[in-house]
């Protein structure tokens, strides 16, 4: 082993940067901060070639004075903290004083600033000279990882790079609906947020039809105060994606805080969604450690259990004013007139019975708390959760179908073509997905700015309407990393399926209940459905006796 010895304080730097600026998204993020630490009320983002070329932010903020340009950028330099209480009670974004002197040792880095009544300066290249610039300060980062080849081979493709970036942006632009965004990419405009109440700048910055679809939540307790906006439940998505939860302004993921808006929602949501929502949270700075992650996306709070419930209470309440109730929300619900599940039902009545015999043909099912389904076997008694049995029934008979068409054809024409308007996010999606989305059926064609023809959709998608398939796939692509063909189609038939069953909740008539249960006879229904609930559970007459001590 060769000797010990000491790295070199540019070694140093760099390695430590690797930790905290990992892709060119946490610089965009770093920066932001940094403006927003500035008080600017104008921030504009200026990217070229997805920002591996080029970064650059500008800012209207307090700037920096001359003789502070070069120190900003030497390593543990702030002006955001002096002692170690500081670091206790920092209402700052930043105040690790790391960020500028990280991004400087792994890129072509430059400084621009102005403070008001002065002239001002650009650092570049250890040199300082006057410049003309409105107010405020400009970095901008040329050629990020050039000098840390190694780090430069992990990154993802630049499409998903630019979707990080574009993420870290607009997860910004909602927490200060206050501040002025912009995004220019290839010196053409992609955002520019300005809208200054929260309400209004959700919907421009995450689609002008979601507004319709928010929930005003509020709670005030004796010491956090939580406030924002939630989703109507029928708009969820398969991942926690767009649930932004802000603490005292600073975005975290936190897993609880994010179950207890869902479980707020109660039964209203179907499992493994999640609604959207933006939760601004305020907490005293002394019940929350900031200090614990590199890039500060982890908060350590004190007591988080007791935020957790008032989260979930905030969210109920809210919920609960509206009158929500499960009828109001099938809007997807599209199954039983659909073609495939016609042919389905052909095929599935020429199924050989299987000799499963489970259920006793003649038995009695009745259902209990709008949610069992209670029988006799011959062994015991049985107990379905009549949603998971639909589930499992839809998703057998899906597959079936599926397997036998997809032989033949994969895609299926739609008799007009349609025009899909699409966000900057999917379209950079679709252009990275663009041979995926052919192979499992989609016929797209580019048709103009953000524009795109969509002539034929996944066969497998015939009872969807076309464009609320080709979304769910993008939203599929987006949170997922395999592109495994089957792996997808599962999900995506397992998702169809959970989709269209029955809810727990809803009355059933005897009529339903016996075309339901009349299906377990037909299909191998195994304990769990496709998501890996269980589907029924039986108490055998051996088990029953032990408990009634016969
Ligand atoms: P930190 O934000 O943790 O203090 P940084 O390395 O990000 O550390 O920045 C170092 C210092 O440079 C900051 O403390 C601040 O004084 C100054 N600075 C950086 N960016 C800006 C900006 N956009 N406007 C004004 N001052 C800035
Ligand atoms: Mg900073």
């Amino acid at each position: 082993m060769p000797k010990i010895h000491k790295l070199s304080k540019e070694i140093i730097s760099k390695i430590a940067a690797g930790e905290v600026i990992e892709r060119p998204a946490y610089a965009v993020k770093e920066l932001i901060e940094n403006s927003l630490d500035a008080d600017a009320t104008k921030i504009v983002v200026s990217l070229k070639n997805f920002g591996l070329d080029e970064i650059s932010v500008f800012d209207n903020g307090v700037g920096i004075d001359k003789e502070d340009l070069k120190i900003a950028i030497e390593p543990h330099a702030t002006s955001k903290i002096s002692s170690e209480t500081d670091i206790e009670s920092v209402a700052t974004l930043g105040f690790r004083g790391e960020a500028l002197s990280s991004i400087a040792s792994i890129s072509n880095f430059e400084i621009k600033s102005r403070v008001t009544n002065k002239k001002g300066y650009l650092y570049k290249n250890k040199k300082l000279r006057a410049v003309a610039m409105p107010e405020g300060t400009e970095v901008i980062i040329r050629n990020i990882f050039s000098s840390t080849p190694a780090r430069k081979k992990f990154l993802k493709t630049s499409q998903t790079e630019y979707r990080q970036i574009l993420s870290q942006f607009i997860s910004f632009a909602i927490a200060k609906p206050e501040v002025e965004f912009s995004l220019l990419h290839n010196k053409k405009l992609v955002y520019k947020f300005k809208t200054k109440k929260l309400k209004s700048r959700i919907s421009e910055v995450l689609g002008h039809e979601t507004s319709k679809f928010l929930i005003l939540t509020k709670l005030i307790d004796s010491y956090v105060r939580v406030d924002g906006f939630i989703s109507h439940p029928q708009i969820n998505f398969k991942s926690k994606e767009r649930i932004f939860i802000y603490i005292n302004g600073r975005r975290i993921h936190n897993l609880s805080l994010a179950n207890a808006i869902r479980d707020g929602y109660k039964n209203l949501l179907m499992s493994h969604t999640y609604p959207l929502a933006i939760l601004n949270i305020k907490i005293p700075v002394n019940l929350i450690d900031v200090n614990v992650h590199p890039r500060k996306e982890i908060i350590r709070l004190i007591d988080e259990h007791t935020v957790a419930s008032l989260v979930k209470e905030s969210v109920a309440k809210s919920l609960e004013d509206k009158n929500l109730t499960f009828r109001n929300l099938s809007f997807r619900d599209k199954l039983t007139k659909s073609s495939l599940a016609k042919s389905l039902r052909e095929e599935i009545s020429e199924t050989k019975e299987a000799h499963l015999g489970l259920v006793k043909k003649t038995a009695e099912v009745i259902q209990l708390h709008n949610l069992y389904l209670v029988t006799e076997t011959k062994n015991g008694v049985m107990i379905f959760d009549q949603h998971a049995v639909h589930e499992a029934v839809l998703y057998y008979k899906l597959k079936y179908a599926f397997l036998k068409k997809k032989e033949k054809n994969i895609s299926l024409k739609i008799a007009k073509p349609i025009l899909v308007k699409v966000s900057e996010i999917q379209e950079s999606l679709v252009f990275e997905n663009l041979e995926y989305l052919n192979k499992i059926g989609f016929d797209i064609e580019e048709f103009g700015e953000k524009t795109f023809k969509l002539s034929a959709v996944p066969l497998i998608a015939t009872d969807l309407d076309p464009k609320v398939c080709f979304f769910e796939t993008l939203e599929s692509l987006e949170n997922k990393s395999t592109k495994e063909l089957d792996d997808n189609i599962n999900s995506m038939l397992s998702y169809l399926a959970c989709r269209s069953a029955i809810k727990s909740g809803q009355k059933l008539t005897k009529l339903q209940i016996k075309s339901l249960i009349k299906y377990l006879d037909k299909i191998d229904l195994g304990y769990t459905c496709p998501h890996g609930r269980p589907v029924k559970i039986e108490l055998s007459k051996a088990y029953l006796e032990t408990l009634f001590r016969r």
